[in-house]
Formats: structure tokens, sequence, C-alpha cells
């Protein structure tokens, strides 16, 4: 885990806000292969990149991911997208 992203506990606390008991965690190229974000159901964190850079690169990969966090078993269905929408609106 990286712990030096100046992102990182501002978007701890946005997870959190969403989801009270999950943890966000900056991880490496190792761990994250090309995905941006990913969200782990079984140990609840959501995980991205550590080349994020920007405020819009965090929201967007951010919502996503709680987005999936709240609507488990949904990939990017129609009552995702709703969430991921209301989530991203909320964070820009
Ligand atoms: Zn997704």
């Amino acid at each position: 885990m990286i712990r030096f992203k100046p992102f990182t506990e501002k978007y701890d606390a946005v997870v959190k806000s969403y989801l009270p008991e999950w943890k966000l965690q900056v991880m490496g190229t190792a761990m994250m292969g090309t995905d941006l974000g990913k969200c782990r159901y079984h140990d609840k964190k959501i995980w991205v990149r550590h080349t994020l850079r920007s405020e819009k690169e965090h929201v967007r990969t951010v919502a996503h991911e709680i987005a999936h966090g709240l609507n488990s078993g949904h990939g990017h269905d129609n009552v995702w997208m709703k969430s991921f929408f209301t989530i991203a609106k909320e964070l820009a």
C-alpha cells in the first residue's frame, strides 16, 4: 500500500461516507494490472491505482467503485449507473 498520495485521506473519508465499514487503499501496478479501481467486497476495500493524479480522475474512479460497493451483483447496469452518476455529481 502506498500512503503518501495527497488524495488518499480525502477519498478514504468519501468512501466511508457511503460505505461506513469500507476503506480506500492506493495500490501499485502489480496489484491493479490495467484497472484504475477495484471493488473488493470480501474485505470491504476500494483500491485505486497509484497513478491517479487529478481530482477529476479520483472522483470518477472512486464514484465508480463506490457504486459497485453499494450495488453488488449489478455490474454496470442501470441500477449501478444511477448510483454512479448520483455519487459523481455529489463529489463534483
Ligand atoms: Zn466497474
